[in-house]
Order: structure tokens, then sequence, then C-alpha cells
């Protein structure tokens, strides 16, 4: 509970073409805002920052409207151009972290139930400074989506990356926590992987994750196994740890098999036989493909962060308290 004054929250919400769902999930947070407000649980100074990631529909046009006519509830970030979820949160998380106590991320499409929001709030004031919204059921979600967003969370978890099963982008951090954010340098950003990495008091509020309200999903699988890939690479090198034990293994095997065939040939059993030769040449070959393909996956990750170009760019940002800082750039 809040001891001497109720804190100021800043919801961060990433929006790529959510010109069906802005309306309803503008509405239903400014609702929650008011609740909050009246319980004393949040300060006025609270606001609701969409942030539009390069949409190409109707997205920033609602999103000044909101603005104009309510910008005591919501501000906007409005970025060049699509620079993907991950970066998008960044950018709100980044250019709201010095006007808040604390920020929750959540998506635009009321798949994250809103009713959470009390719980993560209260949490805060319980003295964690990270509350990680975890999905209890998956019902909504179709076999496919599940299986293999099940799937990732374990493989994460064999390949060492210290990552919350069933939590995603919805989460609280306080002002502490995004003060450290910013020092987090990646180019390639997995986020439920890096705020782990911050540490602090933190807990689990769970929650059932509903459909998405309207529209349609902006991570078709070739982006959602784009962005598991990057997660791995960018938080575990047991692959490459893997490859060399691959690599003995076969080593061992193959000077086995050698022996063998020299043992059958001088006890008079047969030849040297070749019958099994051009599988092992093609399987060998195969195998030193993939480490190959491997090993090119991290170079080019380090070539990216080498490179370290911004992750994002903003191009105007509205908000009350601060209307002149627009044209900045990250
Ligand atoms: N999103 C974004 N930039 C993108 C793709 C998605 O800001 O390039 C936002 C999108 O508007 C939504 C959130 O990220 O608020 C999650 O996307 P979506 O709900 O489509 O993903 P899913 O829930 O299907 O995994
Ligand atoms: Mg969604």
């Amino acid at each position: 509970m809040p001891s001497d004054k109720a804190r100021i929250l800043y919801m961060v919400v990433p929006c790529y073409n959510e010109e069906e769902v802005l309306g309803e999930t503008a509405r239903r947070l400014k609702a929650k805002y008011e609740q909050l407000i009246a319980e004393n649980l949040l300060s006025e100074a609270s606001r609701i920052v969409f942030v539009n990631d390069g949409s190409k529909d109707r997205t920033w046009q609602m999103i000044t409207e909101l603005h104009q006519s309510e910008p005591q509830y919501f501000s906007g970030i409005n970025l060049a151009h699509n620079a993907g979820h991950q970066n998008a949160v960044l950018a709100g998380l980044m250019t709201v972290k010095d006007h808040c106590d604390m920020a929750i991320t959540m998506d635009a499409d009321l798949q994250d139930d809103i009713n959470t929001i009390d719980e993560m709030v209260k949490k805060y004031y319980e003295g964690n400074q990270v509350v990680y919204g975890v999905r209890n059921a998956r019902d909504t979600d179709t076999f496919f989506k599940r299986f293999t967003a099940e799937s990732f969370y374990k493989l994460m978890q064999c390949m060492g990356a210290d990552v919350v099963y069933n939590h995603a982008d919805y989460r609280l951090m306080s002002r502490r926590v995004l003060e450290e954010l910013a020092n987090f340098r990646e180019v390639h950003l997995f986020l439920r992987g890096m705020v782990p990495l911050i540490g602090f008091q933190s807990c689990n509020v769970y929650y059932a994750r509903s459909e998405r309200f309207a529209g349609e999903s902006k991570y078709p699988l070739k982006k959602m196994l784009h962005f598991a890939m990057n997660g791995i690479l960018s938080f575990s090198t047991k692959p490459l740890k893997l490859i060399t034990a691959a690599g003995c293994v076969l080593t061992l095997m193959s000077i086995f098999a050698l022996l063998w065939s020299l043992i059958v040939m001088l006890a008079g059993h047969g030849e040297m036989r070749c019958s099994g030769t051009l599988c092992s040449i093609w399987l060998a070959g195969g195998l030193q493909l993939i480490a190959l393909g491997i090993i090119g996956e991290y170079i080019g990750k380090i070539y990216e962060e080498v490179k370290a170009r911004p992750r994002y760019i903003i191009a105007d940002v509205l908000n009350q308290s601060d209307e002149a800082a627009s044209d900045s750039q990250k």
C-alpha cells in the first residue's frame, strides 16, 4: 500500500497496425487508471503511452487523437520505422523512465488481463522491483501456438538461460530497474532474458491469457522462429559446446570403427570394407555444415552488435509534461 503518496505508473503499449483494437484498449486502460487513482494506488500523473512501431494503418492518427482529447491519460511515441516489438517496448521504457516510479509493458491486443495491473501495483508497494505476469492457462491459444511456446521455454531453460516459464512481456518494472536496463547496450533485444539478469526483489502474478480482441497476430511463424533463435543465440553459448561434444563423440566413434575394421582384416575375415564409408562421409559432412552454420550465426550476431546501430529512432513524442521532447534519437 502507498505509505505517503501514490506513485506514478506509465503503461507502455507497443502498437503495430492495431487500429482495430486501439480504441477498446484505450477505453479499458483509462477505466483501470480511474479506478486505481480513486483507490489512491496511483498518482494522477500516471500515463498510458502507446508506442507506434511504424504502423501502416491509422494507428498513429488514433494515438494523436487520444492524446489531444485526453492528454491527462494518453501519451504517444512515434517510431521513425518498424523497429520490431522488443525495440518498440524498449523505446517506450527508455522514454518514460525519467517520468515514472514504475512502468508496465503490455501488448495492445488485450490478450493480457488488464485486471492483473491492480495486483502488480500492489506487489510493487510491497517492495518488489519486478513483477512478472505469468500465464496460468493457455486454453485460448491454438495447439500449435501452445506447443511451440512451451517447447521454447523448455529449450531456453535447457540452454541455461534464466527465463520465467510462461512469462512473455507483460511485466512491471520499477524506475530503479529501468535505470539498470538502460545500461544494457545490446542490439538484439530479448527482454524476457535480460530483465531476470538485472536481479532485485521480484515476484510473479498469474493471469489467464485471452484471445486477441480483434485483428490478426503480428507475430507470424517466421518472426516467431527468428525471435526464438535470437533468444537462444543471445543468451547461451551451449550450442557451441554441443558442437564440440558432438565432434568428440564422432571422432571417437570413427577411431573405434577404424580399429575394428583393421582387426577384422588382420584376422583374415575379409578386406577393409567400405560399405558404411559413403554414409559416414555424408553424415560427417552434414554435421560439419550444421556446426559451421551455428558458428556463423554467432559471428553474424557479433557483427551486428559491433556495428551498434541505433535500436530505434523516435520521430515524435506526445506527452503533456514534455511536448518539446521530439526528434530525439537513441
Ligand atoms: N508489435 C510491434 N511491432 C511489431 C510486431 C508487433 O510493436 O513489429 C506489437 C503488436 O502491436 C502487439 C504486440 O507487439 O501489441 C504483440 O504482437 P501480437 O499480439 O501480434 O503477437 P502474438 O500475441 O500473436 O504473439
Ligand atoms: Mg497478441
